[in-house]
C-alpha cells in the first residue's frame, strides 16, 4: 500500500488530551450482532486546557489559505447558503435557457466561476494535479472522483471505465501519498437497470434460501433482517443470458480497476447510492474486496449510510464475516445523501421508510458505527474513513480514537470532507494530527452540473451547514485586514 505519510510541513500537531461532553449516547435499535462500543459521555477536561480540534485560533486554522482564496470561498459559501439563490440557480441550470448557445455560455461561465470553482477540483487531470498539490501542501489528501452520473448502456460504461483507469494511472505522477483514494460509482460502470435486477434477486435470495443464483461470486452478507424488501414484491425472473453477460462485463470492469489500483498502490473507494440498487453495489464491492486485498490492508472500501435503519446490523455482519474469512475490510462511513428520494419512494408505495425516523437516530447510528470501527481498529483489524461535516461527530471520533490509543497517523483511520466544504473541520483535524482527505469531484463544467444539482437538490442542508466555516472565515479575514492596517 502506498506510503501514506503526511507530506506537508504545515501539519501542526496539537496533541492535547481533552475530554468533552458529547452527543447523547442512548443506543438506538438493538441488533442481533456484536454489540457496539458506544461513545460514552466524558467528564469535563481534566488534563489539558485546549480542545482536540481547536476552532478558536482561526489564524492557525486558516494559516495555509491565501487571502484571495479565503475571500472567494467566503462569498461562494454565503451565496449557496441563501435558499432563493440556490432555487434560482437550480431552475436556470434545469431550464431550456441552457439550450440557447449564448445564454448557455453565460450560464456556464457563472457556474464555473462560482459553485464549480468552490466544489470541483478542475476540468481534467492536469487541473486536478494542481489542486491535489495545493491540498498536499496544506497537509490534506485527495480522494479523486471523476464526476460521472448514471449511464444506460455498455458503451458508456466502457467509456467511464477508461476514465477511471486514466484517473488511477494519473496518481503515479502526483506527489507521493497525496491521493488517499480513487472513487468509483458502480452506476458509472454498470447500468442502473441491471443493478436493480441484481438487487431484486439478492433480496429474494435472502428471503428464499432455495433460490440459486448461478452467477453469484463469494461475498460478505449484503442484507439483514432489518433491510428494506419492498423494492421486490414478487419473485424476480432469473437473469437472461444477455443480462448475465452484461453483469460479467461490469464485473470485469471492476476487476480491471482493482488490478490497476493494486499496480499503482492506491485504494479504491466505492460510493453508496440508493437502496433500490445498493444490494448490487455492495455485492460488487464485497466480492472485489475478497479478491483484492493485502495481507492486513483492504484495497476496496465500501460505504455504509448511517441514515438507514439496517446500517449498523449490516456493518457488524460484514465485519464478522470478513474476520471469519481472514479478509481485511474498510468502510467509508457517511450519513447518506438520498433521504428525500428514499422517503418519497417509500411513501408512494405506502411502506415504512428505510431511513431512520429522526435525525437524532441517524446521529446515534453514525456515532455507534464509528465507535464500533474505532474499537476494531484498536483491536488490530479494520479500516474506516469517517466522511462527515458534522463537527460533533468529528470531535467525538477524534476523542474516542485518542482514548483507545489509536495513533493519529494510523493509516486505518481517516477523516474526509467534500472539497470546498467544512474546511474548518478538515484543518482542525489536520492540526490535531489526524489524516484528513478532501473528496474531489472533477470533470468539465457541463459534466459536473448533474453532480452540483444532485448535491443541491438531495442535500440542501449540506449547502447551508457551512455556517461555522463562514463565521470563522469572516473572523480570519477581519483579523488579516486589521493586522495589515495596524
Ligand atoms: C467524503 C464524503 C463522501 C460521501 N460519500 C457519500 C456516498 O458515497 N453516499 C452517500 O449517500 N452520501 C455520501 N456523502 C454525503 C453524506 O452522506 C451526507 O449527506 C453529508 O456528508 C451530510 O452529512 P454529515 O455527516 O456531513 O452531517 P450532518 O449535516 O450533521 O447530517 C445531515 C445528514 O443527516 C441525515 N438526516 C438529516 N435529517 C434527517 C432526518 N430527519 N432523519 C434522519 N436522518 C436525517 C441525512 O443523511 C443528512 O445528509 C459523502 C460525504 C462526504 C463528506
Amino acid at each position: 500500500m502506498a506510503n501514506r505519510s503526511v507530506c506537508a510541513k504545515l501539519l501542526q500537531k496539537q496533541n492535547h488530551p481533552y475530554f468533552f461532553r458529547c452527543l447523547s449516547s442512548a443506543t438506538s435499535s438493538s441488533v442481533a450482532a456484536p454489540s457496539p462500543v458506544n461513545f460514552t459521555e466524558k467528564s469535563e477536561p481534566t488534563t489539558a486546557d485546549k480542545p482536540i480540534i481547536n476552532f478558536d485560533d482561526f489564524k492557525v486554522l486558516f494559516s495555509s489559505v491565501p487571502t484571495s482564496k479565503l475571500i472567494k470561498s467566503s462569498i461562494n459559501l454565503h451565496m449557496v447558503a441563501i435558499e432563493p439563490i440556490v432555487d434560482t440557480g437550480m431552475w436556470v441550470m434545469n431550464s431550456k435557457l441552457t439550450e440557447t448557445p449564448l445564454l448557455r455560455e453565460i450560464i456556464l461561465g457563472v457556474v464555473k466561476n462560482t459553485v464549480y470553482e468552490q466544489f470541483c477540483a478542475g476540468k481534467d487531470l492536469k487541473e486536478v494535479a494542481r489542486t491535489v498539490t495545493k491540498l498536499c501542501d496544506k497537509g490534506l489528501k485527495a480522494m479523486l472522483d471523476y464526476g460521472l452520473e448514471h449511464v444506460n448502456d455498455n458503451e458508456s460504461c466502457d467509456r467511464n471505465f477508461n476514465e477511471f483507469i486514466q484517473t488511477i494511472e494519473s496518481t503515479k505522477f502526483l506527489p507521493p501519498s497525496s491521493v488517499s483514494f480513487v472513487v468509483v460509482k458502480i452506476t458509472a460502470i454498470c447500468t442502473p437497470s441491471l443493478l436493480r435486477r441484481v438487487s431484486d434477486l439478492l433480496r429474494w435470495e435472502y428471503k428464499d434460501k432455495s433460490l440459486h443464483l448461478p452467477w453469484k461470486l463469494r461475498t460478505f452478507p449484503i442484507l439483514s433482517d432489518s433491510s428494506p424488501f419492498y423494492h421486490t414484491p414478487n419473485r424476480p425472473e432469473p437473469l437472461t443470458p444477455e443480462e448475465e453477460n452484461h453483469l460479467h462485463l461490469a464485473h470485469q470492469r471492476l476487476i480491471n480497476i482493482c488490478e490497476k489500483c493494486v499496480e499503482t498502490n492506491v485504494p479504491l473507494l466505492i460510493d453508496a447510492e440508493d437502496t433500490a440498487l445498493q444490494p448490487a453495489i455492495d455485492y460488487f464491492c464485497y466480492s472485489a474486496s475478497i479478491m483484492y486485498h493485502k495481507d492486513d490492508e483492504p484495497i476496496v472500501f465500501g460505504t455504509i449510510q448511517a441514515y438507514l435503519k439496517d446500517a449498523k446490523e449490516r456493518l457488524f455482519n460484514v465485519k464478522k464475516a470478513a474476520d471469519k474469512m481472514g479478509v481485511p475490510v474498510g468502510f467509508k462511513l457517511v450519513r447518506g445523501a438520498y433521504m428525500s428520494s428514499e422517503r418519497q419512494l417509500a411513501s408512494s408505495l405506502g411502506v415504512k421508510s428505510p431511513i431512520q425516523d429522526s435525525i437524532q437516530e441517524t446521529q446515534q447510528c453514525y456515532n455507534d458505527c464509528a465507535a464500533f470501527m474505532l474499537q476494531e481498529i484498536a483491536n488490530g483489524s479494520g479500516s474506516v474513513v469517517l466522511a462527515t461535516h458534522n463537527v460533533k461527530s468529528g470531535k467525538l471520533a477524534a476523542s474516542k480514537a485518542i482514548d483507545l490509543g489509536i495513533a493519529k497517523d494510523n493509516q486505518n483511520l481517516q477523516f474526509a470532507q467534500l472539497y470546498g466544504m467544512a474546511d474548518a473541520l478538515s484543518f482542525g483535524l489536520r492540526n490535531a494530527g489526524f489524516r484528513v482527505s478532501k473528496y474531489l469531484p472533477f470533470g468539465h463544467v457541463e459534466q459536473i452540473i448533474p453532480y452540483l444539482l444532485r448535491r443541491a437538490e438531495e442535500n440542501r442542508g449540506l449547502l447551508s451547514t457551512s455556517s461555522l466555516d463562514r463565521h470563522l472565515m469572516k473572523k480570519e479575514l477581519i483579523r488579516r485586514l486589521t493586522s495589515s492596517i495596524s
